[in-house]
């Protein structure tokens, strides 16, 4: 059984491959919800163009109303060039350079969210030479443990994101000193990939302890961004094609203390994009293994870097050959790492030379993480509206 429809595999068996497939209608339909539940609550959205920054994917979100928040000069320019407004841009990352800082400076961006002492000064020294107020938030470490993989948690002291608790006292008293930066809110993100809601409830106490320390010393926070990490079903991308959205802004409905004229913000990257990509493989070589069977796809760790970097489980689909005999497979790519494994001892359908492979749930951080390692060619997309 899978999703696609034999007339889609057909035009599949006759597109060079690998490549990146975008169902835009299943996109839609996805921001569609996450707009109803998010407006629910007058709650603000920015998406987190790092996930997945193709211009036809950015235009129908940007389309529905929702912002971007950016980890790079280069994405705010994306951001900006596709039409995101200015006041919508949110900009954060440990290690902006001055130019990265210039670009969302004469963006005019709605925030700049930091991570450092030290960059508040050259945030504020480059805002001054340019006449500018800067508006930042700060991003500060929670100490919440997001119970995800270790390279994709942000929110622990251990961590290189974010300002610690015990820095806040000298950083307030810095930012009396500093006239071209103005504090117009506090920023959070502890992590992706997560599915056990708990620590969301976490991260809101968490945050209200915060604001209660801002409140005593008579600090306004306007905004507050509690950033994305929410995360999908891998297992089941069928039966959960688009994410519980109600719950989690449900979560935050029900913990999070809102002060008068606060406004909320989200930074949503996986949940939004995930679901509608799926990267289409051909079986190049079925070899024989001592306890399994090699799948050799001519799509590797160059395409799709999740399984190789963070042990990432997505799910493997023979498309062209549904009912074979049951056989046991790891699927691994053509480049020259042992870590070019998409999957090892997965059982599935007898495959062949030449079959059609999906691999699935690979809309957010595939195609832009694609590398040239081993010289290999730039992989291409192609959209559902025009395939
Ligand atoms: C990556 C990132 C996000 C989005 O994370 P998802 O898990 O894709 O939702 C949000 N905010 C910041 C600061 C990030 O670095």
């Amino acid at each position: 059984m899978t999703i696609f429809s034999k007339e889609l595999i057909h035009k599949f068996s006759l597109t060079p491959t690998p490549f990146y497939y975008y169902d835009l209608e299943l996109l839609d339909q996805t921001l569609q919800s996450l707009k109803q539940e998010s407006d629910r609550y007058g709650f603000i959205v920015h998406y987190a163009l790092k996930a997945n920054a193709n211009p036809a994917i950015l235009k129908k979100i940007n389309a529905l109303g929702f912002g971007a928040d950016c980890v790079s000069g280069n994405e705010v320019a994306r951001a900006a060039e596709t039409g995101f407004p200015n006041e919508k841009i949110v900009f954060a990352g440990v290690g902006k350079s001055d130019e990265e800082i210039l670009t969302g400076l004469k963006n005019n961006i709605h925030s700049f969210n930091c991570e450092s002492l030290q960059e508040l000064e050259i945030i504020d020294q480059l805002a001054g030479e340019m006449n500018k107020i800067a508006p930042i938030a700060l991003r500060l470490n929670p100490n919440v443990s997001a119970n995800t993989h270790k390279y994709i948690t942000t929110g622990l002291e251990e961590n290189k994101f974010g300002i610690n608790q015990w820095e806040l006292d000298s950083l307030v008293e810095k930012l009396k000193s500093l006239k071209n930066i103005k504090l117009i809110g506090l920023h959070f993100h502890i992590g992706s990939q997560i599915t056990d809601l708990s620590a969301f409830k976490s991260l809101c106490i968490k945050i209200n302890e915060f604001q209660q320390w801002f409140n005593k010393q008579h600090i306004a926070i306007p905004n507050l961004n509690v950033g994305g990490g929410l995360g999908i079903d891998y297992h089941e991308p069928d039966m959960h094609s688009i994410v519980d959205f109600a719950s989690f802004f449900k979560l935050f409905h029900d913990y999070l203390d809102v002060y008068p004229g606060q406004k909320i913000h989200f930074e949503l990257g996986r949940a939004l994009v995930a679901q509608c990509g799926s990267l289409i493989s051909k079986v190049l070589y079925i070899k024989n293994g001592v306890n399994t069977n090699f799948m050799i796809l001519d799509a590797g760790m160059t395409e799709l870097i999740r399984p190789a970097l963070y042990q990432a489980y997505h799910k493997i689909e023979n498309i062209s050959n549904t009912n074979g005999a049951p056989q046991r497979y790891d699927v691994v790519g053509p480049i020259c790492e042992s870590s070019d494994c998409f999957g090892k001892a997965l059982v599935m359908p007898t495959t062949l030379r030449g079959d059609l492979i999906a691999i699935r749930s690979t809309g957010a951080y595939g195609e832009v993480m694609s590398s040239n390692y081993n010289l290999r060619e730039k992989v291409e997309a192609y959209y559902s509206d025009r395939f």
